[in-house]
């Protein structure tokens, strides 16, 4: 059967990149109503969410969140100028009206619940947490002040409330940004961009007050590998180099002679790759003026590994030291790189290390190898009633259309074998579990909550002339929350 459904998936994604769930018609065996719990509101979460209920009849899906309010990276990741890719949320939300779906925030699964009585407590649980870690940047001076990374950064303008409380010190001049990934373009844009072009956005009103008053003027992308092993298209690129207070300096001598004879290959594979080191190679070529006060500039500076960070007579980052490297190899696409003995200081005032994230391990009961979760098209090795999808199931990598077609693909082995492990199992979900957590003295938020605390933002940033201002503390949200519910007890008593 899985075999079928996920022939039947593929035909479709390949149809449309969108968002695509086929109806499968599956039907219950017997009268038991399959409860299914969904640990993680992200993106992968959704998806899941949204297969399931579209495809059985019957199913009940709980969603069960760490923090009281919904979203994961789209709302804490997904950067404040990328406002497209945030209206996800209204797709995740229609799913959310379904009558067989209940949302859990603020239950920490790990913490608050183990996996084992989730297990107990359901006939099937699918594990959608993301990557939760940061990549260990093992390199010396990584503690001083004004060193943050990506999770920090993007976090505290987005207003993750963990973050809230970052110093963020953008009075120097010069800013170095470890990585070249989509997310080290995202920190890049964000110091570069002029600030009215984020002011109606949903960046929390305190990070665009530091940004508007920020004094960085030149931003070094530092990328340990060659132009061909960068890990962001074009457009990703071209939405901060091709910034018109910007200008952007590529070094002509990371264009090797191999980087160009696989610039004329043909391989449509590697066409990603050939069209952003194309444009790179035109920005190199460009004449810019490096003097001018007017301007901001954006340095990529390739072939180079971070080695220390420094400071001077305080604890303050002053300076990155650099290793720079060689490519080797006739095949541009997968050459080798080795260190030289060339230092070379990088003066700085700030830097960011978007070098990537990993994953949290939540229970011994989950088989991790490498950082994934083993699986085999999204079914947990070993295990008849474990589930995983997104980048908690494979790593931290892909964006959101990945997540939505990894979700057919979970979703679709949950529903293979659904009906026999409801029959299998008697149990009935959030009945067996929510008296638990609440004798353990938790809050639980509803996505009645969520929607109090959404409107209740959406308000706030109506007055700012901004999509949203968010609400930055965890207690707030609960707060918030409470108050709706008074508000509402109110006003059916009169
Ligand atoms: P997540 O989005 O991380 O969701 C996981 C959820 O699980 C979170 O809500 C988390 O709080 C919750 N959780 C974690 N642990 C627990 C626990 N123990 N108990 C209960 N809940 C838990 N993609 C794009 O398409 N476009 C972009 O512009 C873009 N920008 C990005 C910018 C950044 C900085 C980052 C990091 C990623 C970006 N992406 C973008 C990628 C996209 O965000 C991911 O592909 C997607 O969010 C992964 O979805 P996920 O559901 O696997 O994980």
């Amino acid at each position: 059967m899985l075999t079928n459904v996920l022939k039947q998936i593929t035909t479709k994604c390949s149809v449309s990149k969108l968002y695509c769930v086929a109806s499968f018609g599956f039907s219950t065996l017997g009268n038991t109503q399959p409860h299914v719990c969904i640990v993680g509101s992200g993106p992968a979460g959704f998806g899941v969410a949204q297969t399931l209920l579209k495809n059985h009849e019957q199913v009940q899906v709980d969603m069960f969140e760490k923090i009281p309010v919904p979203f994961g990276l789209i709302r804490y990741g997904v950067s404040p100028d990328h406002q497209d890719v945030k209206n996800a949320i209204n797709g995740y939300s229609q799913t959310a009206t379904s009558e067989r779906f209940s949302f859990f925030g603020n239950v920490d699964i790990g913490q608050d619940v183990s996996l084992p009585e989730l297990l107990s407590a359901y006939h099937a649980v699918v594990l959608c947490y993301g990557a939760q870690e940061e990549a260990t940047f093992n390199i010396s001076g990584k503690n001083l002040k004004n060193v943050f990374s990506s999770k920090q950064f993007v976090g505290w303008y987005n207003g993750n409330p963990e973050f809230q409380n970052l110093d963020v010190n953008l009075s120097g001049k010069s800013a170095a940004i470890i990585g070249v990934g989509n997310v080290a373009l995202d920190c890049a844009r964000m110091l570069l961009k002029p600030t009215e072009q984020l002011q109606e956005t949903d960046i929390t009103s305190s990070a665009l007050k530091t940004l508007q008053k920020s004094n960085i003027k030149s931003v070094y992308l530092v990328g340990r590998r060659g132009p061909m092993q960068m890990a962001c298209t074009r457009k990703e690129l071209s939405e901060v180099a091709g910034l018109e207070c910007v200008n952007t300096f590529v070094e002509e001598n990371c264009f090797s002679k191999s980087v160009e004879t696989a610039l004329k290959s043909k391989d449509l594979a590697r066409r990603k790759q050939r069209r952003l080191v194309a444009y790179l190679q035109k920005v190199s070529k460009q004449v810019k003026d490096d003097t001018s006060e007017d301007t901001k500039k954006l340095y990529l500076k390739l072939l180079r590994s971070p080695v220390a960070l420094e400071s001077k007579n305080d604890d303050l980052i002053a300076n990155v030291k650099l290793i720079k490297r060689e490519m080797q190899g006739e095949d541009a696409f997968n050459p080798t790189f080795t260190d030289t003995n060339v230092v070379e200081n990088l003066p700085c005032d700030i830097v960011v290390s978007c070098i990537g994230y990993q994953n949290a391990v939540i229970s011994d009961d989950i088989p991790f190898v490498d950082g994934k979760i083993m699986n085999k098209n999204g079914k947990v090795d070993d295990r008849k009633d474990l589930f995983t999808c997104g980048w908690c199931s494979h790593g931290a990598k892909g964006v959101l259309a990945d997540s939505s077609n990894d979700s057919l693909v979970t979703g679709a082995s949950v529903l293979s074998n659904l009906d026999q492990l409801a029959s299998d199992k008697n149990c009935n979900g959030s009945n067996d579990i929510v008296p638990k957590i609440l004798q353990r003295g938790l809050q639980i938020t509803s996505w009645k909550d969520w929607k109090t605390i959404d409107s209740f933002e959406i308000k706030r940033g109506q007055k700012l002339g901004k999509v949203r201002e968010k609400v930055v503390s965890c207690d707030e949200m609960l707060q918030i929350a409470n108050e709706g519910k008074s508000n509402e007890a109110n006003t059916s008593e009169k």
